[in-house]
């Protein structure tokens, strides 16, 4: 169609068209980030002195629904200190921003709470009973249980993966670098999102290496077929969260270790499980406590917590007395309880 054959309206119809495709978009790919590609060791290097803040482990379907998601690690950097669990690596499963269509807007985080509310998370938390619940009448999502703020850390997380400031194992980097990037290293999977919503391999190859690691999924127990045989494959690396004892008896027999709250009215010492040695109860009995970078147990069925028994904690604070049957949100009320102010 050329202007000679035109009509004003498609004229401005094409202009609009065109002025879209020159609209100036993020660089889709970072070249400040280039030069830590070289090897394996200066990539490592980057990460581990914070000048190259993360790496994409993984961008693909989610096994939960099939909608695309991102798998991100950071915070490799030694002084990314968490007062809770201690110097760990994070890992964040996050939807992909841009075929999700969530906002980004320059340096700032991406505007997740409007995805939140439309899709309750689903595609990275599946059936999570402390996900977002909906409401049956308008449909809508709102915040359940779980401790994340969403639009702090995962948000900060989803703008640099769509300002291409981490670079993608597969894509920029050999996939093979996986187990090397994360090897010597304090990690936990699943600071955000289930693990298990990403294929298994990933996870197994990040934690093969690592010095210790901690990482819980939902997936063990959810009603999306594919979602939870892949936790299935996962026993080795992850803790079943447990939502109650039954559950944790389930999970055990499926070959989980298993992290559970105990509600308020349990004795967590008169059982044969592990008490959370960064626990307030385990402090007051023996008059210290750790940090999870220190203490590793939750590693699943391989690692150090091999062989050992699985892990509770009893709820505290604010948060005990909600915490009935146990309500486990792979971390939300240890977090809480391990926050301990005086
Ligand atoms: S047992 Fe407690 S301190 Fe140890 S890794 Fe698990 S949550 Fe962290």
């Amino acid at each position: 169609m050329t202007n000679a054959t035109m009509t004003q309206k498609e004229i401005i119809a094409e202009m609009t068209r065109l002025r879209g495709m020159l609209q100036v978009k993020p660089a889709r790919k970072n070249p400040a980030r280039n030069r830590y590609l070289a090897s394996l060791p200066v990539l490592k290097k980057a990460l581990e002195s914070g000048k190259l803040g993360g790496v994409v482990l993984w961008k693909g379907a989610s096994l939960i629904d099939g909608t695309p998601i991102v798998y991100v690690a950071n915070k490799f950097a030694s002084d990314s200190q968490n007062e809770k669990t201690g110097a760990m690596v994070q890992t964040f499963i996050v939807p992909d921003t841009e075929k999700a269509g969530i906002e980004c807007n320059g340096a700032r985080p991406a505007k997740i709470v409007d995805w939140l509310e439309k899709t309750g998370a689903k595609s990275i938390c599946g059936d999570c009973p402390h996900a977002w619940q909906q409401d049956s009448e308008s449909g809508k999502f709102s915040k359940g249980s779980c401790y994340v703020r969403e639009y702090q850390a995962p948000a900060a997380v989803m703008g640099a993966v769509y300002r291409d400031s981490y670079p993608i194992a597969g894509v920029d980097f050999p996939a093979a670098w996986i187990a090397g990037i994360f090897e010597g290293t304090n990690a936990r999977f699943g600071s955000y999102g289930d693990p298990a919503a990403a294929p298994a391999a990933i996870t197994i190859a990040a934690a093969s290496k690592t010095r210790q690691r901690t990482g819980y999924t939902h997936g063990w127990k959810s009603a999306f077929e594919g979602f939870r045989n892949n936790a299935a494959k996962l026993a080795g690396v992850l803790m079943a969260s447990a939502d109650s004892a039954a559950d944790q008896d389930l999970a055990e027999s499926m070959g989980f270790r298993c992290f559970r709250v105990a509600p308020k009215s349990e004795d967590v010492f008169a059982g044969q499980n592990i008490v959370c040695p960064a626990s307030k109860e385990f402090e007051q009995k023996h008059g210290k406590r750790t940090d999870c970078a220190a203490c590793g147990l939750c590693s699943g069925a391989t690692g150090k917590g091999a062989g050992k028994r699985s892990v509770v904690i009893a709820a505290h604070g604010g948060t005990a007395g909600k915490v009935q049957e146990s309500t486990c949100p792979a971390a939300m009320r240890m977090l809480d309880a391990m926050a301990i102010p005086a």
